[in-house]
């Protein structure tokens, strides 16, 4: 938690310092973090929930979890149980977890009062109708014809609404407030319509359904909020939250604060486009790596720490900017780099028989588990005379300044020996089948005489190895801003996930855990995917060690 405590103030906190000090809500601070369950949490959702729960538990607050399941033709059980798994995952607790269905009755008979003191009315004009005479920016809207409906007709067609008794987009019931005000959302907005969809927790009870703006701000009334935190595309709602609390008398409302969206290159975070990509099939479902849904970055090897910090070092403010991606893997590589261990593995092998190493020998060399960690130990790892090391740490023709295995150049076996080129091995075709290489026995551990050694390269020794299939990803999408493509099929990156099925780790790695991650050295940070058996072990790198994404986006530019 070292890097959480790097607490840098924002507006938020201001303002909550500042009703503190006058003691408003007499020294509370109640927050709530309020999705919709019609898919998966993202990393923008993450942003909300450091916030929300962040304030709650640095205030001594509380924060509520609250279900908007207004609208249960999208909603499914299965995002209910996923979010409050991914909230838990971060690392936070909520002090109560509701459902804006909970208060059905309650929002109900609140709108009946408001028919009842004629600020809300029950219109017939269609969903075309309705926004036709809604006007525009520049034009002020037009009364509908029902405005003046009277209060007893408006109860009785409102009860028969809930009663099931008319065809969805028949009738709707709308607050009564100004059709010619600037502000377009405070042209009569709809409180109610018709829906006859199944709830998944209200079942067929219901024939309507609160909309959003109408049910939000009273849910958080009842459920005495004071810091109602949400993002800036409700700025312009503001006035309405107000007036729904206004009219139902409500003295002392929570204060809605908008704060802007969390964006990152590469991304896309609408709901719509991630469900999508999981429908058509472009991953291989919410949890797929590559989404940057917490479920995915879960299951890439992002920690919870990670995620925490990136939220924490991007801040918090009121104007839109976009978050490199970068930023983001430099969160999960900090994080890593302090707590993982090192190991052996070779992603793409090629053969090194080490000719004058004695047949049958094997021998131990020690390791560090972690550099960075004093206290994380060393272990034991076995040489042998017939080894793997990456395809990429040869070449035949060493340009100016390689220091890796060539004709020529003499490298080192990481913790092991040196060892120098001897002969090339070819099948009938003239591919490269293995090398045949002499070491120098006087260099165990990695040192020797004076000799300079630049290159150091990692190995496994084959009669040890075990085998893995690795899958590599980068970004799901070539363009920086997919949300501005016509088609986000057009901004999808085709090389997003690469599998290579050969690869070679050290022994150790048959104990691998789920849910840890592994330093590969020299080839990133892993951990083992949901999809490992015990005889298929199957890894996901998280991230590469060193940033290559500056180059990825030369490249796509
Ligand atoms: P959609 O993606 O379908 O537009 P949504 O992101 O608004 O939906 P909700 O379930 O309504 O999804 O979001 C829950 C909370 O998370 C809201 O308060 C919302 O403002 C906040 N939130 C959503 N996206 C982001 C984001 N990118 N950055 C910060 N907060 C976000
Ligand atoms: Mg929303």
């Amino acid at each position: 938690m070292t890097e959480e405590s790097v607490h840098t103030t924002n507006f938020i906190r201001n303002i909550i310092d500042n009703d503190l000090q006058n003691n408003k809500n007499n020294g509370k601070v109640a927050t709530r973090f309020p999705p919709e369950p019609n898919g998966y949490l993202h990393i923008g959702h993450a942003k909300s929930i450091c916030i929300n729960f962040g304030l709650a538990k640095e205030y001594q607050g509380t924060c509520n979890l609250r279900f908007d399941d207004t609208n249960p033709a999208k909603e499914d059980i299965e995002y209910v149980e996923s979010i409050q798994n991914d909230i838990k995952w971060l690392g936070f607790e909520w002090s109560n977890l509701h459902f804006a269905s909970d208060y059905f009755d309650k929002l109900y008979d609140y709108a009946v009062q408001l028919v009842k003191s004629g600020k809300a009315y029950v219109d017939s004009l269609s969903a075309d109708q309705i926004r036709e005479y809604r006007g525009t920016l520049k034009e002020a809207g037009k009364n509908s014809p029902d405005r003046d409906r009277s209060i007893e007709e408006n109860l009785d067609l409102f009860e028969r609404m809930k009663n099931g008794e008319f065809d969805e987009g028949t009738y709707i019931v709308r607050a009564k407030i100004d059709m010619s005000s600037p502000n377009i959302n405070m042209r009569d907005p709809a409180i109610y319509r018709i829906k006859k969809a199944h709830h998944h927790r209200t079942d067929y009870k219901w024939s309507i359904y609160p909309m959003y703006d109408y049910a939000h701000g009273v849910s958080d009334a009842i459920e005495g909020i004071t810091h109602s935190i949400c993002t800036l595309e409700f700025e312009d709602h503001r006035p309405l939250y107000y007036w729904f609390l206004e009219q139902l008398n409500i003295t002392t409302p929570p204060q809605q604060i908008e704060f802007a969206k969390l964006k990152l290159d590469y991304t896309v975070m609408s709901k719509r486009t991630l469900l999508k990509l999981v429908q058509e099939k472009y991953v291989s479902g919410w949890d797929d790596p590559r989404m940057l849904t917490i479920a995915g970055l879960r299951r890439r090897g992002y920690t919870p720490e990670s995620i925490r910090n990136l939220i924490e070092i991007t801040g918090v403010s009121k104007s839109n900017g976009v978050v490199e991606f970068g930023q983001l893997e430099y969160c999960i590589r900090e994080d890593l780099n302090k707590k993982v261990n090192r190991i052996m593995g070779i992603l793409k092998p090629l053969k090194v028989v080490i000719t004058n190493y004695p047949e049958g020998k094997t021998e131990e060399v020690d390791i560090d588990n972690n550099p960075e960690d004093e206290t994380a130990g060393k272990r034991m790892l076995s040489f042998s005379k017939t080894i793997y090391i990456e395809q990429d740490d040869f070449t035949e023709t060493p340009p100016k300044g390689y220091f890796r295995l060539a004709p020529g150049i003499e490298v080192r076996l990481k913790q092991a020996y040196y060892i120098k080129l001897e002969n090339i091995i070819r099948d009938e075709n003239g591919i490269i089948e293995e090398l045949h290489c002499t070491y120098d026995p006087e260099s165990k551990g990695g040192t020797a005489d004076g000799r300079k050694i630049k290159g150091t390269i990692q190995w496994v020794s084959e009669q040890h190895a075990i085998n893995a299939e690795v899958r590599l990803y980068s970004s799901l999408f070539s363009k920086s801003n997919p949300d501005a493509e016509e088609n986000y099929q057009d901004a999808l990156n085709p090389d997003s996930l690469i599998v290579l099925k050969d690869c070679k780790l050290e022994a150790s790695m048959k104990n691998a855990e789920k849910g840890k991650g592994y330093q590969f050295i020299r080839n990133g940070y892993f951990c083992l995917d949901q999809d490992s058996s015990e005889n298929n072990l199957v890894f996901n790198r998280t991230v590469t060690l060193k940033d290559s994404w500056a180059k990825e986006k030369s490249k796509s530019r």
